[in-house]
């Protein structure tokens, strides 16, 4: 079993249920765990302590407590009703912790000592935690978030980082600022475990202190190097996600993950027999295992075998810039031992990390050194898959792709992070489904076929209105932030509209996800979102990363439509994407447009969110969307043509856009029967909740993990 260090959740959590202590301190220690953030009663507590505070804090609870004024204090103190709302929110909390989950079910004889450690760059667990940059993030916050549903032993790493990834502010002409706010760590929901590791980096011995975040039954160790004893340089380690250096930089943090990570799980007690590498960030770790074993006496080729069969690597893109590759004299600079200790000569250690190891000029790259260290390794989409046996076919000197021993474990979500909180009731009512100790199996969307389409239809509506509610307000704030007058106020109450058609984009702003893509045809796209009798309105977000000046292009490009006449009042876009922003458009917007470039999307998440309460698929057949897709649940742009010419593919795709809101989106969402309600579109409602909900969740794809790759790992 997992060490008592492993889990203190339990305990801690425990403890608070008893209710002893102050009401503050009680609800300190709720904060604490990180259930409170995909459950609504407990969210809803902490919101209302003070609903302004705890909209202006990102639904930061600890920092909401903190700026509470001493007359709200008293009040909240002696209040019985908030009294017994806390009290019915820690016994949730306890009956969760002492669930029966599906591990205790499923796990057999040796399986029961089976512990999973996790390393992850990036964790989006919720966003008053701003630790993450997008995807890889959010997929690393579900797949916690349903291990610890799923009462699998699981402990991970990370790192706190100080300043994150970065806020963005658009400025009204479509300039994007880059801002980076400093983390108030004292009034994060995370915890000091008063562990403190020392990390050799380089000639450099890097002093790390260990927090530890805790969500549900899982820990995530997160490694802060901005400690007292360290230079300048190693404090700055983790400071920034992904920017914020040189090559060197990035090397010497990927060195604190990987290694650091080992270390600290020995220093919390956490004994993991499954290593699971979440992208190629942490693949120095098994290198160190291996350095170890070799230490200890083993042979290499023993030593990589072990180290190998324990190991579990998921590739998440196949973009270049997501495999880090990095010139071998920086990294003979940080391992200039190594080579001896491992009884190898320098080409051959550096070849570990190469496709070809005999080509001496060859970058060193994390993916393949992570491929090279672990038995077990898989992309995140069955398409992704495929690209990825055959991106990587040189390093295991295949012939064909079919040799490459990658397979692919389908990406998902955490269906109660991202479903609207004002869907619950409707769930309760129609699905019924039992969240606690559910397993990956139990399915209450298919019974959304049964679901009587006015009563979805009505639940569409109140999501859209909500929704338009929340984006008049944040518009009004950015405007205004940015000096607007109140004529630019105008459009969010003249022309925003609750009842019209309205489509979402959100998401990293890279370049193969070509955010400006719907644009290439600007007058046919006016045409058809000004039609006054079938209104269209779409509402962009997405950061890019903070040097991709191509990406930020792509926000001016999105910025000058909003403003340009033909679209003013029809489209719009929010600052600062994050996963606040990323609930806020899944859950309110009627269809999901996804426009990448096939097949650079591994899988995408986003698209899986709208499922969960009747939201369209509008998709490009890349990432998961040609698993899913079965022409009566979405819209498929295209049929997954590869054009080799990129101003070819952009011209077909953007026309098979066009085609389809023409033909199909907007007559099939304006077609109303005598009750107003357009029976095709609520059938295809159903379909996405019924084909998506239960497919696509971690709870699947945490399962999948653990029967395909954890429990093989670990025996
Ligand atoms: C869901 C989500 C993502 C992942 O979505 P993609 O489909 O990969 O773009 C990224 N960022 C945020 C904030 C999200 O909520």
């Amino acid at each position: 079993m997992p060490t008592k260090s492993a889990r203190p959740s339990k305990t801690r959590a425990a403890s608070g249920a008893v209710g002893g202590g102050s009401v503050f301190d009680r609800l300190d220690a709720l904060a604490r765990n990180l259930w409170w953030t995909w459950n609504p009663p407990a969210r809803m507590l902490f919101e209302s302590l003070d609903p302004a505070l705890w909209r202006a804090t990102n639904q930061n609870p600890l920092l909401t407590m903190a700026h509470l004024g001493e007359t709200r204090r008293r009040v909240v103190e002696s209040d019985p009703g908030l009294l017994a709302r806390l009290a019915a929110v820690e016994k949730d909390l306890s009956a969760y912790l002492n669930a029966k989950t599906w591990y205790a079910r499923e796990a057999q004889g040796p399986e029961k000592k089976m512990q999973v450690a996790y390393f992850c760059m990036e964790y989006a667990v919720h966003e008053c935690l701003p630790l993450y940059a997008g995807g890889l993030g959010v997929l690393a916050g579900d797949h916690v978030k349903s291990a610890s549903d799923l009462g699998l032993p699981f402990a991970c790493v990370g790192v706190l980082w100080k300043y994150g990834y970065y806020r963005q502010e658009i400025q009204p002409e479509g300039s994007v600022r880059v801002l980076y706010p400093e983390s108030p760590f004292d009034r994060l929901p995370v915890r000091d475990t008063g562990k403190r590791i020392v990390i050799p980096i380089g000639k450099s011995k890097v002093k790390a202190r260990i927090w530890s975040l805790t969500v549900g039954r899982v820990n995530v160790y997160l490694l802060d190097t901005d400690i007292e004893g360290n230079t300048p340089a190693d404090r700055r380690l983790s400071h920034f996600l992904y920017a914020g250096g040189d090559p060197e930089y990035r090397v010497r943090q990927e060195i604190l993950l990987g290694i650091g990570g080992l270390i600290a799980l020995e220093a919390v007690g956490v004994e993991p027999t499954v290593f699971h590498l979440n992208e190629g960030h942490a693949a120095f770790s098994p290198l160190e295992r291996v350095r170890r074993l070799v230490k200890e006496g083993h042979g290499l080729d023993e030593a990589i075998s072990l180290v190998r069969s324990q190991s579990v690597f998921t590739t998440h893109t196949p973009v270049p810039e997501g495999n880090d590759r990095f010139e071998p004299s920086l990294v003979m600079k940080y391992f200039p031992d190594l080579p001896k200790e491992l009884g190898v000569s320098k080409e051959e250690f550096l070849g570990m990390g190469r496709e070809d190891e005999h080509d001496k000029k060859e970058p060193f790259c994390m993916t393949v050194l992570a491929l090279k260290l672990a038995d077990h390794c898989n992309g995140v989409a069955a398409l992704h898959g495929d690209t990825s046996r055959k991106m990587w076919m040189k390093t295991y000197g295949a012939k064909s792709a079919v040799e490459v021993p990658i397979s692919h474990v389908t990406n998902g979500i955490h269906p109660e992070t991202w479903l609207a909180d004002e869907a619950r009731p409707f769930y309760d009512k129609h699905l019924k489904p039992k969240w606690v100790g559910a397993g990956p199996t139990d399915d209450w969307w298919a019974k959304a076929g049964k679901i009587p389409a006015k009563d979805l239809w009505d639940l569409r509506c109140m999501l859209r209105r909500a929704f338009v509610a929340e984006l008049r307000r944040r518009l009004r704030e950015q405007a205004v932030y940015h000096g607007a007058s109140t004529a630019d106020l105008i459009p969010l109450y003249d022309a925003l509209d609750e009842n019209a058609l309205t489509i979402g984009f959100a998401r990293r702003f890279a370049l193969y996800k070509r955010a400006p893509l719907i644009f290439k045809d600007a007058k046919r796209l006016a045409k058809i979102m000004n039609d006054a009798e079938r209104p269209v309105q779409l509402v962009f977000s997405g950061k890019a990363h903070p040097m991709d000046e191509a990406g930020h292009a792509y926000v001016r490009t999105v910025t000058e439509f909003c403003r340009h006449p033909d679209f003013k009042g029809r489209v719009f876009i929010l600052q600062n994407y994050d996963t606040a922003i990323g609930k806020l458009l899944t859950q309110g917007c009627d269809v999901w447009l996804n426009n990448p470039i096939r097949p650079m999307e591994a899988s995408g998440t986003s698209g899986m969110k709208p499922c969960l309460v009747g939201g369209l698929n509008c998709s490009i057949l890349d990432g998961w969307w040609p698993e899913a897709y079965d022409t009566t649940n979405g819209w498929a742009l295209g049929d997954g043509t590869v054009f080799k010419d990129r101003a070819k593919q952009d011209r077909v795709d953007a026309e098979a856009i066009y085609s389809t809101l023409e033909k199909s989106v907007v007559p099939m969402f304006y077609d109303r029967d005598k009750n107003g309600i357009p029976q095709e579109w609520v059938k295809m409602m159903k379909r996405s909740m019924e084909t998506v909900g239960c497919r696509f969740s971690t709870h699947r794809m945490v399962a999948e993990y653990t029967e395909h790759f954890y429990w093989p790992a670990h025996s």
